[in-house]
């Protein structure tokens, strides 16, 4: 599975969300995909036509209870939150598994997601003491529903804030330099112990072709 195919499965759930909290967003699937955790967003905005249809749900309307959130009451409505689940590998179907460890660190994936988020400045549904709700993420910049029902909006600073906030988590990628025969060249990054260094600069370093199949996302290095 490619980050691009991963991305793709989410980018209608994307549109119409504030710009800040879908660039948030789109770094939470890189950042768990590059921990081997494929996410898709099932929910991003929610209109409050959509989401009275819902609220009438079980209530006027057949079919079970699904929301406790009439239209306008639910931050979905105003585009600043989003649910994700996880995306099993054959690329289709998503679990809710809050235990599941597809990537087996002996870490429950969905929890690693949720720390990306939190890193990222979104709060977790999972955190809520009356109702939890897992799949939960939202970025409400400290304003109730009633103050966005009301047209309010966060302030320039304060999403300029929460882009310095997602610039700093990239930083924070722990940079390694790396030293062939002497000879500095490009970074490498430290993961999670390993480092991951620029196979093209090293290998022509030491006198080696390289070569890269886009079609099988194969390097070769001969020399
Ligand atoms: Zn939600």
């Amino acid at each position: 599975m490619t980050l691009e195919l991963v991305k793709s499965k989410s980018a209608a759930r994307l549109q119409g969300l504030l710009p800040v909290v879908r660039t948030a967003t789109e770094r939470l699937i890189e950042r768990s995909f590059s921990l081997g955790i494929p996410i898709v967003i099932v929910q991003g905005l929610r209109t409050i036509a959509e989401q009275n249809e819902l609220y009438a749900q079980g209530r006027t309307k057949s079919g079970p209870k699904v929301t406790n959130a009439k239209g306008g009451t639910s931050y979905h409505n105003f585009g600043v939150a989003v649910d994700f689940a996880l995306l099993l590998p054959d690329g289709r179907s998503v679990s809710w598994d809050t235990k599941r460890d597809g990537n087996t660190d002996h870490k429950a994936d969905w929890m690693q997601v949720v720390a990306i988020a939190k890193e990222l400045g979104f709060e977790w549904g999972g955190d809520w003491k009356t109702f939890t709700d897992l799949p939960h993420l939202q970025m409400v910049f400290g304003l109730s529903t009633a103050q966005y029902r009301a047209g309010k909006r966060p302030t320039e600073a304060q999403i300029q804030a929460v882009l310095k906030k997602i610039g700093e988590a990239e930083e924070s990628l722990e940079k390694a330099k790396v030293i062939v025969n002497g000879k500095s060249i490009e970074d490498g990054v430290l993961i999670n112990g390993k480092t991951y260094v620029p196979l093209r600069a090293v290998g022509e370093a030491l006198g080696a072709i390289v070569d890269w199949d886009n079609k099988t996302n194969t390097a070769t290095v001969k020399k």
